[in-house]
């Protein structure tokens, strides 16, 4: 499409699947409009603030086995751990007392009674300590309607479940033919999040195998069609010790996964006004400026990591992932610069909840 094309799509009220392939298929001159775009569309509905949630990757134990994650249950090469009682409630602590608004508590997916129970305490504890400060967002995978309640009632308020990619037949292929990794089933997941009440949050990769520019069209015509509120999406990272590391020569190189995934964000700006989109952390595996690129092409929410720092390199979705070695008071400072040297201004203790939410509430 011409660049005169570009501009003119650029000014129309809504898009349709085709306006969406155009924009994500945008060159070098034609990306730099669609981000302009986003940056006012995004200034416009939700200002320049941007909202932390600290983030807590409470264990690396999973049952499952996406073809794709590093920490999978086939991985025998790691080393499992899951944080005490303690090292949650201190890194919560942490996020209080720094008033980064909220924490994102995120891990394996399990869904045994005394893991259902340890993270139901957790969030109760969290609240206590906080005095209610901390808005928490979960993302702990596929549960059932009662684990998902007990987990509100405890106070989580926000939930973070991918559909990974909106097309079943693509998510088939990168994820076991079992019951445990079914499509529908994750799909009747996020139902039963907007039904509970919390505020739903969905993503998918980019860049994956066999994945086309039509399919991402689809996943961001996905997140409005589910009228979503908060959106993580980030380039798919290959990981030696996968399945899906057999297609590594197939990928785009990840500079192009990089900027395709710059533009879905910019591109579901557009769509989306006023959703919360987080600049995610694989954005900087790439590029070491790529979660302040992310924020400057629409992204508000970001998600310094707080585990602690021994735990780490034990969460590894993916290779190449940053701040492996940082502890919190590093990544806060560095943070807090970056974000400044991106135009945005930080929410301190702050929720900064989906505007969208908000409004789909009325
Ligand atoms: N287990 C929960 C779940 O799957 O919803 C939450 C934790 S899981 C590690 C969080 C996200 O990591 C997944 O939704 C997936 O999109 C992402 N992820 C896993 N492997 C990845 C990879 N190789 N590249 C990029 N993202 C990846
Ligand atoms: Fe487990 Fe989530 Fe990784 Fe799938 S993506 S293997 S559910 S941690």
């Amino acid at each position: 499409m011409s660049t005169t094309s570009i501009q003119q799509l650029l000014k129309q009220e809504t898009l349709g699947k085709s306006d969406l392939v155009a924009l994500l298929s945008a060159d070098e001159t034609q990306r730099k409009l669609l981000f302009e775009r986003s940056a006012a569309v995004k200034q416009e509905y939700v200002g320049n603030k941007i909202y932390y949630r600290g983030l807590i990757e409470f264990s690396n134990l999973c049952g499952k086995n996406c073809l794709y994650c590093g920490i999978r249950a086939g991985n025998r090469n790691i080393r499992r751990y899951e944080l005490t009682e303690e090292e949650v409630l201190a890194a919560a602590r942490y996020a209080w007392e720094n008033r980064f608004g909220s924490l994102v508590i995120q891990a394996g997916e399990r869904s045994g009674a005394g893991f259902v129970k340890r993270i139901e305490l957790l969030v109760r504890q969290i609240k206590a300590l906080s005095k209610g400060e901390l808005g928490i967002t979960l993302s702990l995978g596929e549960q059932s309607e009662d684990t998902y309640r007990r987990w509100f009632d405890a106070g989580a308020h926000r939930y973070l479940l991918r559909i990974e990619v909106s097309n079943p037949e693509l998510y088939h292929k990168y994820h076991p033919a079992t019951r445990r990794h079914d499509y529908q089933a994750r799909l009747n997941a996020l139902y039963l999040l907007r039904k509970v009440g919390y505020q739903v949050g969905s993503g998918v990769m980019i860049g994956l195998p066999f994945q086309t520019v039509d399919d991402l069209a689809d996943d961001l015509l996905f997140f409005r069609e589910h009228d979503i509120d908060m959106v993580g999406m980030g380039p798919y990272i290959e990981h030696e010790n996968t399945p899906m590391y057999r297609y590594k020569d197939q990928l785009l190189p990840r500079t192009e996964r990089f900027y395709l995934s710059l533009k879905m964000v910019a591109t579901l700006r557009i769509l989306m006004k006023d959703i919360n989109i987080a600049a995610t952390t694989a954005m900087q595996a790439i590029d070491p400026m790529g979660r302040e690129k992310s924020i400057r092409a629409g992204a508000n929410i970001i998600m310094p990591n707080l585990t602690p720092s021994s735990y780490r390199e034990d969460y590894l979705l993916y290779e190449d992932k940053p701040c492996t070695d940082e502890d919190a008071e590093e990544c806060k400072r560095c943070l807090e610069a970056r974000i400044h040297m991106a135009g945005g201004q930080i929410g301190y203790g702050e929720w900064g909840d989906s505007r969208h939410f908000a409004s789909r509430k009325k």
